[in-house]
């Protein structure tokens, strides 16, 4: 959470540290701009091109949630594109850089602060799309809490809807295939990601910035397999899985995965 705390805290022993709320304690305010100051909006633009606006277009989806808004660089994009777009967050801090990042840009962020364990609580009203991106889901280190976020992600979406859900490739990190030409594929040349511990139940990153400074995060390795599992278990009828955007791809090749799930 950006509430003005300089420091991470992973207490005494970091690897320890698997709990789906840390979340809140890992995006403090330094890490957070430094992110916003050095990744280049446009080059990830770039990057992603109009893969998840041509997803959308089409199905001929128009009302989508963004359930992991960040500092709103999807949202922003989707809003400029002509979508109808609602942003939410589990931080409120977040929510306030994305609007803040909006604002700038002449637009004005429909945002709720929601986590998505209890979303519909807060949040009303069918989908036709929801996109939970930039390796967001990671978050969930509990089983359980996996599968009801999903489970909220699946009742939020019109009967026809879609969610768009994309983890980083850990099968190749577990498995050991990780190098380091596997950059975090929106991380531009500036900011170096790299795994510094990793078991079954944590991968712990490190990212480096050019001044020298280092934050962390603690996140659950999701195995790409399991992940489209828990997408049928909740009752998506189709799962196809984009490799770094493209529909053929040698497993361990990708840096991300790309999920987009259907409930017909
Ligand atoms: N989508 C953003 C992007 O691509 O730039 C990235 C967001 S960042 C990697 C992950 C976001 O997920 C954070 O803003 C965090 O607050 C949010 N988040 C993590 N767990 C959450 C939860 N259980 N409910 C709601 N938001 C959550």
């Amino acid at each position: 959470m950006t509430d003005g705390t300089l420091v991470q805290d992973f207490g005494a022993d970091p690897i320890a540290t698997r709990e789906t709320d840390h979340y809140q304690k890992e995006y403090i305010e330094g890490f957070v701009d430094k992110w916003d100051e050095l990744i280049d909006w446009e080059a990830r633009a770039e990057s992603e091109g109009r893969f998840f606006i041509d997803i959308l277009k089409a199905r001929d989806k128009k009302k989508v949630l963004d359930a992991a808004a960040g500092t709103g660089f999807h949202s922003i994009q989707l809003l400029k594109a002509g979508f109808d777009v609602t942003t939410v967050d589990g931080s409120a801090e977040m929510l306030g850089k994305a609007f803040e990042n909006g604002r700038r840009r002449n637009l004005v962020l429909n945002t709720v602060h929601a986590d998505w364990r209890w979303l519909n609580k807060d949040v009303h009203g069918k989908f036709d799309a929801i996109i939970c991106l930039g390796n967001s889901f990671t978050h969930l280190f509990d089983e359980h809490d996996r599968r009801r976020a999903l489970a909220e992600f699946y009742a939020a979406l019109k009967w026809d809807g879609i969610l768009i859900i994309d983890q980083r490739n850990y099968d190749s990190i577990l498995d050991g295939d990780f190098s380091t030409k596997h950059k975090y594929y929106y991380c531009g040349d500036q900011v170096v990601a790299e795994p510094e511990h990793v078991d079954d139940g944590l991968a712990r990153f490190r990212y480096a910035f050019p001044d020298g400074a280092v934050y962390h995060l603690n996140m659950f390795p999701l195995r790409k397999a399991y992940t489209r599992k828990l997408l049928t278990d909740v009752g998506f009828k189709k799962v196809k899985t984009y490799g770094d955007f493209q529909e053929t791809y040698q497993e361990n090749d990708p840096d991300f995965f790309v999920h987009v799930a259907e409930k017909l």
